[in-house]
């Protein structure tokens, strides 16, 4: 079949996508590879999934109807409800008509003579499209760990983010964990309060802080909606478009007791604060940095009461905040329970997975159950799991294969007539603010081809260049690009993602905005348009 534009995903950018071009009598099919839409929150139904952002800053801003009708039940709200949500949304605004589930991209080549794409879908049909949007997410292609005998395990497994849609309980059941990323951290804290017993095998602990999630009451449900208005503005001038955004204090610039007090007071409350509101030099100051270190790594000892276990539990290969901080509820405590085992595998690495369990250097673990928490091709991964080519017929994987390159995370040269959302070199933070910018973004650059009769738009290699080099230059300056993560590129059960990336925007977002408004009120000028 033939359309203007293909959209790759029915999680929250491609909905959104959808509903925009929509608007414009654009003719677009979206290609999902579920059985529903949701994206991330469809694929993720791991036992206690939720999201760390605050539930209404999370939802969708562009319809006054839909934030007056829909009621968030808790400040960070499960994965069902986040996916009931979004079905709510496709429902709403009647988007399924043009969504096609069960449909896996594998092949999208764009052909110079038509100046159009070709797709494959992995049923084989073939589609053609004038431009192809992809909004494929970042962290949607999960790895499962390179360990010897995977698949000889005779008990249930699962990744988490392939986790079955039929209800699984764990009582009576002898469960492992693998990963301790903010996925293992919210299964552990759930699958702890029913398993019989529950093995973690952790390679490297993450710095971790309270959630202080709940529900929210008929009275603040007012007063969210009342407040609607001033919290989305408020989202468009913090730094990652999060409620939270840093203090413009430093460090030590306050004395010691008042630094404390600052701590104590972001432990205590909801959300991110911790590590997206405090003070604005702890992610680059190594200093200031140790200084929350050090308070977050006290708090830790507080909670577990054996303290052998508790500096297992306590990172020290990096600095707060230096990755993705896991939000939690009751984490820490989990390992004060009679039924839960923490092996730590620097000291006794796995072997091999067994067809009874785990193998580890000193230990046989049985199990009936193995959670693989293990992560994803990050950012790029699921780029490179669709045969993508652009003008020349170079794959996308090739091009890339030094780190990507992008024209303001959106567009890359040699690729014409192909926008990305969420992609590598985007402004990332709270997801939902910055699918809503890169989508209108997007969509006008789309008004702007039509409306001048265009047929190709692409970056030009100097316009790639130098946003390249300055999102290199934001990344490399950051403690977080001297420690291997998701963020950093660095995958270790995939081929060839073992070299640190600069992989994320790491600016702030206002200024984002600045640059690709400017772009857009120049006319593209700085793309070349045919
Ligand atoms: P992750 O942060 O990459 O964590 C993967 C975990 O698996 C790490 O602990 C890793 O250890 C371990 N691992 C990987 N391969 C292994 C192997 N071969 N042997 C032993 N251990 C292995 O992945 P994630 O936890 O799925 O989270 C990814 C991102 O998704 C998060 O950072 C966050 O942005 C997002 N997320 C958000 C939420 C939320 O909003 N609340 C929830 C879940 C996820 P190493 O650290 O040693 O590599």
């Amino acid at each position: 079949m033939d359309y203007d534009a293909i959209i790759i995903g029915a999680g929250i950018s491609g909905l959104y996508q959808l509903y925009r071009l929509r608007q414009l009598g654009i003719r677009a099919r979206v290609f999902e590879a579920g059985t529903g839409v949701g994206g991330t929150w469809y694929w993720n139904r791991y036992p206690g999934a939720r999201f760390d952002s605050e539930s209404y800053s999370y939802g969708y801003s562009f319809s006054q109807e839909l934030l007056a009708e829909w009621d968030w039940a808790e400040h960070f709200a499960p994965q069902p409800e986040t996916l009931r949500y979004l079905n709510y949304v496709a429902d709403k605004f009647d988007l399924r008509r043009d969504i096609q589930f069960r449909s896996r991209v594998t092949t999208a080549h764009y052909r110079e003579e038509t100046r159009r794409w070709d797709l494959t879908l992995e049923d084989g049909s073939r589609h053609s499209t004038g431009f192809l949007i992809t909004a494929i997410g970042l962290l949607s292609a999960p790895t499962m760990p390179r360990i010897e005998g995977v698949e000889t395990f005779q008990g249930q497994s699962c990744h988490t983010a392939r986790w079955p849609h039929e209800p699984v309980t764990f009582e009576g059941k002898r469960v492992a964990v693998i990963g301790t990323g903010a996925t293992g951290v919210q299964t552990i804290q759930e699958v702890a309060k029913t398993a019989a017993q529950l093995t973690i095998f952790q390679r490297t602990p993450n710095w971790c802080a309270p959630l202080h999630n709940g529900k929210i009451d008929a009275a603040e449900q007012r007063q969210i909606k009342a407040n609607y208005p001033e919290m989305f503005a408020r989202c468009q001038e913090t730094f990652a478009c999060f409620l939270h955004t840093p203090d413009p204090r430093a460090t030590f610039e306050v004395t010691p007791e008042e630094r404390e007090a600052f701590f104590e007071k972001l432990y205590a409350e909801k959300g991110f604060g911790i590590w997206q509101g405090n003070f604005r030099d702890i992610l680059v100051d190594r200093q200031a940095n140790a200084a929350i270190s050090d308070f977050v790594a006290r708090k830790i000892r507080q909670r577990v009461k054996d303290q052998a276990m508790a500096e297992k539990l306590i990172p020290k290969n990096h600095g707060f905040g230096t990755r993705r901080v896991p939000l939690e509820t009751k984490y820490y405590e989990v390992y004060n329970q009679a039924n839960v085992k923490l092996v730590d595998i620097n000291e006794t690495p796995i072997e091999r997975i067994t067809a009874a369990g785990i193998k580890t250097s000193d230990a046989e673990h049985a199990f009936d159950f193995i959670i693989y928490a293990t992560g994803f091709d990050a950012i790029t991964g699921s780029f490179d799991r669709i045969d993508i080519r652009g003008a020349d017929g170079l794959k996308l994987k090739d091009k890339w294969l030094g780190g990507p390159q992008t024209y303001l995370g959106v567009l890359v040269e040699g690729f014409p007539n192909m926008a990305m959302l969420m992609g590598p070199h985007t402004a990332l933070g709270n997801i939902p603010r910055s699918v809503e910018y890169s989508v209108d973004w997007v969509t006008d650059l789309i008004c702007h081809v039509r409306d001048h009769k265009l047929t190709r738009v692409e970056a030009t290699q100097a316009g790639v260049a130098s946003w390249t080099d300055h999102v290199k230059a934001l990344g490399e300056s950051l403690l977080s690009f001297e420690v291997n993560s998701w963020m950093t590129g660095i995958n270790t059960n995939v081929e060839g993602k073992q070299t640190r990336i600069v992989a994320r925007y790491s600016g702030s977002a206002p200024a984002y905005r600045e640059r690709c408004d400017a772009v857009a009120s120049n006319g593209y000028a700085e793309l070349a348009l045919a």
